[in-house]
């Protein structure tokens, strides 16, 4: 059994990434919205702008009042859109309970150029023709940890749990475009035990700890494990039983370590993508 190690994977694509960027000879501006004090978010916004320093990317960060409302908040976007200096826009989400705040219209205003998350559905349109400049950085992370670690998914059959637009969705198109035979599955999926059992590579991100058991999974199979969980003692966990099913695996991701750091890095990537795409546009 090997542990996919995406803290290791996500330091080369950094690595990359500022070599990268060291060749352009031109830093990429990141402008990271951040609307009210969730603490989560704080940290992910936190550490994105650890990763940036790491990789040579300005970031600004737009701190805004909870209740800012949505004229401001997509006033703000549009300023960003623009402002020829700015590379890549993204607004951490959540947006705060309790106010009148449109998610969706949040993500569409970003300029798709500018749309390092790739949530604009612009974006995620191209994702399904298979013709894409950006990918969502999670969905794309695992895709990278897996051909690092050389696993094929050409005739492999993948069920990935999970159906939200962040990642299922978009890690079923991508493993489709690989040529995986894909069965998506949700909260009303029938037997997923059986389903989960003829899996070469299973992609959870469903968000229960220990959801998935030794019983569930095939020997040998991939286990790829997207989420972030709490567990009984408030440490971070995903929803694999990881003790009793890694020796079952051949590969398996471990939380944290696998999928999160991979998430982050390829956020980098998309940004010095946003920069090198910008500079050739405007040479057309
Ligand atoms: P989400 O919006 O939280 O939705 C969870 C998905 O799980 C839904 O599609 C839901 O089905 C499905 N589900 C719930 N109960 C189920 C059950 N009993 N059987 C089968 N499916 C079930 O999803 P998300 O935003 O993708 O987040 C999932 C997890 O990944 C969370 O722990 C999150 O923190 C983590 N995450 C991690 C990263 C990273 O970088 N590592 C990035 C993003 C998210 P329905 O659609 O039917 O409700």
């Amino acid at each position: 059994m090997v542990i996919m190690d995406g803290k290791k994977v996500a330091q080369k694509i950094k690595r990359e990434v500022l070599e990268e960027v060291n060749e352009i000879g031109l830093k990429p501006r990141l402008s990271v919205i951040l609307v009210g004090n969730n603490p989560a978010s704080q940290t992910y916004v936190k550490n994105k702008k650890k990763d940036c320093e790491e990789c040579n990317i300005i970031v600004d960060e737009h701190i805004l009042d909870e209740d800012i409302g949505q004229a401001k908040l997509l006033s703000l976007i549009s300023e960003l859109n623009n402002d020829k200096v700015i590379n890549g826009i993204l607004c951490q989400l959540p947006l705060p309970k309790g106010y009148d705040y449109n998610e969706e219209e949040v993500l569409s205003a970003i300029n798709p150029e500018k749309d390092v998350d790739a949530f604009n559905p612009s974006n995620v349109g191209k994702i399904m023709i298979g013709k894409y400049d950006f990918l969502p950085c999670t969905p794309a992370g695992i895709i990278q940890l897996l051909d690092e670690y050389h696993i094929h998914t050409d005739g492999k059959l993948c069920v990935v749990v999970g159906r939200s637009n962040i990642v299922g969705k978009p890690m079923s198109m991508l493993l489709l475009h690989r040529n995986a035979t894909v069965i998506m599955c949700h909260s009303r999926t029938k037997d997923l035990p059986s389903l989960l059992r003829s899996a070469d590579i299973v992609v959870s991100a469903v968000g229960k700890t220990k959801f998935i058991t030794r019983d569930m999974i095939k020997d040998g199979a991939v286990v790829i494990d997207v989420a972030m969980n709490r567990d009984e003692n408030g440490k971070l966990c995903g929803d694999v039983d990881y003790a009793n099913v890694a020796p079952k695996c051949s590969f398996i991701t471990p939380v944290p370590g696998g999928v999160g750091p991979m998430t982050r890095a390829m956020l980098m990537k998309n940004t010095a993508t946003a920069l090198k795409k910008q500079i050739h546009h405007s040479e057309d």
